[in-house]
């Protein structure tokens, strides 16, 4: 089965087969018990199509195409050149369909088309590039012990990985699971978010296009509690690399224990400090402040969602953000204007958001911008800032995945790094400040798996990304990742 979407916007105007099937061995096939998962464009909230679901069966013919892909013809059984070919094809396929990908994130994530094609699909990209490099570069190392022995350490891949990602990056995260995992010669079974499946499934043909083995790549769009949970109980998948909220990270590690303990990484949720000294530029810190909160309507893991700024410059600063959330408009993807604010993804998430902004009310944290729904259509909110809050309130604690900001005055950097630790989440930190020493300090003392210093937090695939506590175990990206898909051997010869 397949959709036709007619794109005929100024940006694109093109029209775009997508496949609605379950990609297995190479083929689009049928579920075996299709349940229809309505595709939603956010940007109207009109239904565009629906993909059929996959089900426990449908895991089940997946992981078996894979076990055997792996054991006949990938794995150790291909050169580590073999594999590099094979993922630089697919990443000139992904450039060469760069504008159709960033067209789909559109459609059914609801993201800017330009900023899909820029950023999430130029980091998909060389994401691509960077792992096909060192699909010949795996190898382990000799140890000496002693002079009659002769010790070695091999990396083998997992065998069979399981990989779940969410809508809020789907492509951009769809290659930082497939890049890694592929290089170090595992097969994949991947399942999109329900929520925006569409861009999965087109990378899906290009995974066929660019020459893969049947059984190395399945795709298999599906809801989480029924596709999802399947992939993670499955006794015969040795890994599962998981991007998406805490709730679900905790039912993976809780299948893990129950199951066959295979391995994890989770990559979760965040409640990110994003700290503004006196002695910063500004400008900038609102420029990257303002994108940290307001971007992609608040939806990344690495929000800057708690905002403390020195009194000094509390003023000014505020007067800025203030006036800048609210010139952000509603409008469509395919628009020019930066100054638009995207829609959240879902219905569900559109009710979410507007209940923490209703329980921040509540709580008595006063609105000083926004609060309320954005235009007539579609899954618009406006950019909300909140202050006079408490640390115990919900706004403050919980990831409310939405352009939804708390700020606070600090006085000075004692108090603020006490602040900033004193969430559960430890994903990034944010600090704006022209003191180098402080940079240094900070930089040790705030819990987070990454620190920027003078910018938001944009992940670069050289460089690992995963948090501190509850936003999760384990690392995307960089060459940390790789160690999370293979399996250490030391072999002892007796000489
Ligand atoms: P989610 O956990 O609801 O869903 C993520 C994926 O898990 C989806 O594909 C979903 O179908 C699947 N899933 C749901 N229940 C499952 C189950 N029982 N078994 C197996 N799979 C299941 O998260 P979401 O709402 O799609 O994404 C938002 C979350 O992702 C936020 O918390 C955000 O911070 C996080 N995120 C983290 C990063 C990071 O790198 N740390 C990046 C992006 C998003």
């Amino acid at each position: 089965q397949t959709y036709t979407h007619h794109f005929d916007t100024p940006l694109f105007k093109k029209d775009v087969v997508i496949n609605t099937g379950l990609f297995i061995n190479n083929e689009f096939v049928d579920a075996a018990d299709p349940t229809p998962i309505e595709v939603v464009d956010p940007t109207t909230g009109k239904v565009v199509t629906s993909v059929q679901g996959a089900t426990k069966a449908d895991v089940d013919r997946a992981v078996e195409a894979a076990q055997k892909a792996y054991s006949t013809v990938w794995g150790l059984k291909t050169p580590g050149t073999e594999r590099a070919r094979l993922l630089n094809k697919l990443a000139d396929l992904w450039e060469a369909h760069m504008d159709e990908l960033a067209a789909i994130e559109a459609l059914d994530g609801g993201k800017q088309f330009l900023q899909a094609k820029t950023f999430d699909l130029t980091n998909g990209l060389n994401t691509l590039r960077y792992y096909a490099g060192f699909a010949d570069k795996v190898f382990g190392k000799t140890i000496e012990t002693d002079p009659t022995k002769f010790v070695y350490t091999l990396h083998e891949p997992i065998g069979v990985v399981g990989a779940i990602i969410p809508w809020n990056f789907p492509l951009m995260i769809m290659a930082w699971k497939l890049g890694p995992a592929l290089a170090t010669g595992n097969c994949v079974v991947l399942k999109p978010s329900e929520v925006t499946p569409l861009g999965a499934l087109k990378v899906a043909e290009l995974v066929r296009l660019a020459g893969f083995p049947p059984g190395v790549v399945s795709v298999l769009p599906g809801l989480g509690r029924s596709a999802g949970q399947a992939l993670i109980e499955h006794g015969a998948v040795g890994k599962v690399s998981f991007t998406g909220s805490v709730a679900t990270g905790r039912r993976i590690l809780a299948a893990s224990g129950a199951g066959n303990l295979k391995r994890v990484t989770l990559e979760l949720g965040g409640k990110s400090p994003n700290i503004v000294f006196d002695d910063a530029d500004v400008e900038q810190a609102i420029k990257w402040t303002a994108m940290g909160i307001f971007g992609h309507a608040g939806q990344m893991c690495s929000a800057s969602s708690r905002i403390y700024v020195q009194e000094g410059v509390y003023d000014v600063f505020m007067q800025h953000m203030v006036a800048f959330a609210k010139s952000m408009t509603a409008g469509s993807g395919f628009d020019q204007d930066m100054t638009k604010i995207d829609p959240v993804a879902s219905q569900a998430q559109y009710d979410r958001v507007l209940g923490y902004i209703q329980s921040g009310q509540k709580e008595g944290a006063t609105v000083l911008t926004g609060g309320a729904p954005l235009g007539n259509t579609g899954f618009f909110l406006q950019p909300t800032l909140f202050g006079d809050v408490r640390a115990d309130m919900q706004i403050v604690r919980e990831e409310i995945f939405g352009p939804v900001g708390v700020v606070v005055k600090f006085k000075d950097e004692a108090e603020v790094v006490k602040l900033a630790n004193s969430s559960e989440y430890g994903l990034v930190a944010c600090v704006y400040t022209q003191d180098l020493a402080r940079t240094t300090r900070l930089a040790r003392e705030l819990e987070a798996g990454s620190v920027y210093v003078n910018q938001m937090a944009i992940p670069d695939w050289r460089v690992p990304f995963g948090g501190y506590k509850l936003s999760g175990i384990g690392k995307d990206l960089g060459e940390y990742a790789l160690e999370g898909f293979t399996n250490v051997k030391a072999v002892h010869v007796n000489i």
